[in-house]
């Protein structure tokens, strides 16, 4: 395994300061003291320079070609405390594959398994005192590559950079798991054939902040985006994929055939599913079948899910011709259930039966 370099924080945050930061977090503003980070560079040198710096202002070209042709990519995971104090993460492996294939399609260099999770341990050892201990709270841990290089001629750079920075973030849901209110959008979408799709980089997020805007705008929380070829069939939200349970007990989601991100989370809960002995099928599911079963009751439950919010009820789906409440609107028995037992899993009070957990501390 490769060593990363430590260059401690001069001056780290005060303890009193930390806990104060870790005991009510607010999601995505407060970072850890220190990030991780390698460099690649084209010619031969590859991936080098691993180390755990203090988090702190980049400094970069202004002709960096990120900045010009958003030549990036990202992933999303978390750490857990346990009860007895020790600190693990969930599927790292899955995320490191996923990196590895979102740097492909971006013309970025794969970076090795072993770095993705080296990377990851070394940080939380670090920064370990900013995992959160109160109940739902977690680390949740941004890696990220870039194209670095100070170039604006359109190619794949010959320099990157990744990092990885630390943010404790609480409870998702405080008071209790609440349903969200989706909007159905029928005018964008997030991806097509070929496209970035099955890639987690930030375009396909810029892509889609019109359509969350829209949703806002009609009282919505989350978007729903329809495939691009037809505008008929469901896809996922801008940043969750999206499960439906049927009345007859079948749960199906969209089939992850290149325009819909591949959750770790998604392929958790299938399993977990699999294992209650209920049937899952990857299958195209039409607007109007979804509606449909929702008027007449053969739709039981409608949930998303994703490493932020885990598994997320939807109580309300809307569009321009709909809006309609799922079974009473209130969370489903099977998107409860699944809720309790993969967040079991990840803070160690249910078994792992799947090898998923991953000790970092
Ligand atoms: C990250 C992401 C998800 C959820 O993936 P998880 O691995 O479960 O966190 C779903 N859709 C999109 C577009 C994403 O970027």
């Amino acid at each position: 395994m490769n060593q990363f370099a430590l260059e401690p924080h001069p001056s780290p945050t005060g303890p009193a300061e930390r806990a104060a930061l870790v005991q009510a977090p607010t999601f995505g503003t407060v970072f850890a003291d220190h990030m991780a980070a390698i460099t690649w560079s084209a010619g031969g040198t590859g991936w080098h320079d691993r180390r755990i710096t203090p988090y702190a202002r980049l400094s970069l070209e202004p002709a960096a070609a990120v900045l010009h042709y958003a030549q990036e990519v990202f992933e999303g995971l978390k750490a857990y405390r346990w009860a007895d104090g020790s600190i693990h993460t969930f599927r790292p492996d899955a995320n490191a594959e996923r990196f590895a294939r979102s740097a492909r399609r971006m013309a970025l260099p794969e970076l090795p398994v072993e770095d993705f999770i080296g990377s990851l341990e070394a940080l939380v050892a670090v920064d370990q005192e900013w995992v959160p201990s109160q109940p739902g709270t977690s680390l949740y841990l941004r890696p990220f590559m870039f194209a670095s290089e100070a170039f604006i001629g359109v190619r794949a750079a010959h320099e990157v950079s990744y990092f990885v920075i630390a943010s404790p973030v609480g409870a998702y849901f405080k008071g209790g798991v609440a349903p969200v209110s989706i909007w159905v959008d029928q005018v964008f979408h997030r991806a097509g054939p070929g496209g970035t799709g099955a890639a987690k980089c930030g375009g396909n997020y810029a892509a889609s902040l019109v359509a969350q805007e829209a949703a806002y705008q009609h009282g919505c929380e989350q978007v729903l985006f329809l495939d691009a070829m037809t505008s008929s069939t469901l896809e996922e939200l801008g940043g969750m994929n999206v499960l439906v349970v049927m009345a007859s007990g079948e749960v199906v989601t969209p089939p992850t055939s290149g325009t819909i991100l591949e959750g770790v989370t998604r392929g958790s809960l299938l399993g977990l599913i699999r294992d209650r002995g209920r049937e899952v099928v990857e299958r195209p599911i039409t607007l109007t079948e979804l509606l449909d079963g929702i008027a007449t009751g053969g739709v039981a439950e409608v949930f998303a899910c994703g490493t932020a919010a885990v598994v997320t009820p939807v109580g309300r789906l809307a569009g321009e011709t709909f809006d309609v409440t799922v079974g009473d609107g209130t969370p489903g028995e099977l998107t409860m259930a699944l809720y309790d037992e993969l967040t079991g899993i990840q803070y160690g009070r249910v078994a792992d039966r799947h090898g998923w957990t991953h000790r970092l501390v």
